[in-house]
């Protein structure tokens, strides 16, 4: 007998999105043997070839993108604003990718006839996550395919409707039977398309803890490349000659924007102490303003959580602010069902992160604020992660910020802005718990790929070229 998942909105439990088949060992192994199967042609049909179908892809994605934003809203409980932009990042990520991604895998042309060339990986797997359930699975999937790779994806088990609408895009858009692949299904599912011998590699967004279990079940399978975007405890740096107002503001939006729910999301914010106490005051007043709703009301800046076990795990989490020293300063109920859940804030009196509460990705609108002496405690503060994705420093100094630059351990680094939002023509990735130096964004199209060093000849035999000691033929 089939499993099945079903997918049921958390915002609203009677509005359910579909039913699909979970995929076991035969119908992954199905899977993998038909993405095998369409690689060939795929990767010998050409760039330009390719390219027609990745824009019609864009195009079709363009018209129908309110009803893309609509079902992300519905499926993972994101505001309509933000699932709106989700949306807008699907055709951006194939203009991106041809525009300027493709130059990173340019020809290399050494002279004297030795050149290297990129050629695709093969069969690629690609394991999503539910925050961003089309963006980000697409930003591994439409460098892969522009490529010549064929692409088994493995999305959220949180959301399969999402998969099966973008899936249904690609076949329209002229997509030939197998190059890309759907197999649903929990973890399990995903660890059998991980581990199946005939995948080349595995481009994964998902949390510490699972790309952690990946990596040491693929320790045998050396040969199989494995990029991980993982998960952050995000910092913003608030300086005493700060625009108070703009950091209130970048506070507020980068720990609530998709109810916490983003690797980037901002959840530790050290504040020099001259402005402590007003920075304190100034985000809780915000923090207590944001309208939490249903994803579908355009007035609602934060929807749900995704799930009931996410809200139990915040909720967890919460408890034990006061357990590791800190003081509950916003708590909002939101005055509607679980999973739905208000934003959070906590102060603490000194700048040290010992407590899980401190240390591990919560993943829900949930901040702790501490006080920093001077710029080097608040770069030595940011520093104590074992996450290392997002930082941002706010200070009117532009000379401050440039010494935070390569100080501070993060893949990304902002000045005056939250740390949410990022640019698809930069790299993404971060470095310890965050990922495994495989940034994607527009660096995808290096791990979709593999360079062939050539060394090329024209002329006829030279004798003189032989070294000594050997005959002539
Ligand atoms: P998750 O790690 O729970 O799941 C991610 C995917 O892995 C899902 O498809 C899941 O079914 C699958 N999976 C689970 N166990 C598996 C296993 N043993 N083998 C193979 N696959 C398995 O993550 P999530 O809750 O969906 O997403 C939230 C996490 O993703 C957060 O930690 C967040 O920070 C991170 N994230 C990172 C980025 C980034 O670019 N760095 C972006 C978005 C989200």
């Amino acid at each position: 007998m089939p499993e099945f998942l079903r997918s049921l909105s958390p915002a609203d439990p009677k509005d359910e999105l579909g039913t699909f088949v979970v995929a076991d060992e035969s119908s992954v192994h199905a899977s993998v043997v038909r993405a095998r199967a369409a690689f060939p042609a795929w990767r010998d049909a050409g760039l330009a070839a390719r390219e027609k179908v990745l824009r019609r892809f864009a195009e079709i994605v363009k018209g129908r993108s309110d009803e893309l934003a609509h079902l992300i809203a519905r499926e993972v409980g994101k505001a309509l604003w933000d699932a709106r932009a989700e949306a807008a990042l699907l055709p951006a990520k194939v203009d991106a990718t041809l525009s300027e991604g493709m130059r990173f895998v340019a020809p290399i042309e050494a002279g004297g006839g030795a050149r290297a060339l990129y050629h695709p990986r093969g069969v690629l797997a690609v394991l999503g996550p539910f925050n961003f359930p089309a963006h980000l699975p697409n930003g591994h999937i439409v460098p892969a395919l522009a490529l010549g790779n064929t692409v088994v994806w493995k999305p959220s088990e949180l959301a399969p409707a999402v998969a099966h609408w973008v899936h249904g895009v690609w076949r329209e858009a002229g997509l030939p039977a197998g190059a890309l692949e759907v197999v649903h299904g929990p973890g399990t599912t995903g660890r059998l398309l991980a581990l199946h011998p005939d995948v080349d590699a595995i481009l994964f967004t998902g949390s510490w803890a699972v790309g952690h279990t990946l990596a040491r079940q693929l320790l045998d399978q050396p040969g199989k490349l494995v990029a991980l975007e993982l998960g952050g405890k995000n910092a913003m740096v608030v300086l005493s000659d700060a625009d108070l107002s703009l950091a209130v503001a970048e506070a507020a939006v980068s720990i609530c924007a998709t109810t916490g729910q983003r690797c980037s999301s901002a959840s530790r914010i050290f504040v020099e102490r001259p402005l402590f106490d007003a920075f304190t005051e100034r985000l809780s007043r915000m923090l207590r303003g944001v309208r939490v709703g249903p994803p579908l009301d355009s007035s609602v800046f934060m929807g749900p959580l995704v799930s009931h076990a996410a809200y139990t795990r915040v909720l967890g989490y919460r408890a034990r602010a006061e357990q590791a020293g800190g003081e509950r300063i916003v708590d909002v109920e939101p005055g509607l069902p679980p999973p739905f859940v208000g934003p959070g804030l906590v102060r603490f009196r000194e700048a040290r992160q010992d407590h899980p509460y401190q240390r591990d990705e919560i993943f829900g609108p949930e901040a702790a604020l501490y006080p920093v002496d001077n710029l080097e405690h608040a770069i030595s503060a940011v520093n104590d992660s074992d996450f290392g994705l997002v930082a941002s420093i706010m200070t009117a100094d532009r000379g401050k910020f440039s010494h935070c630059i390569g100080r501070v351990r993060t893949g990304l680094l902002n000045w005056n802005r939250g740390t949410i939002g990022a640019s698809g023509r930069l790299p993404f990735g971060g470095t310890k718990r965050s990922g495994n130096d495989r940034p994607a964004g527009i660096l995808s199209t290096l791990y979709c790929s593999a360079p062939q060093a050539c060394l090329e000849h024209t002329g006829a035999f030279d004798p003189t070229a032989l070294p000594p000691g050997i005959p002539l033929p």
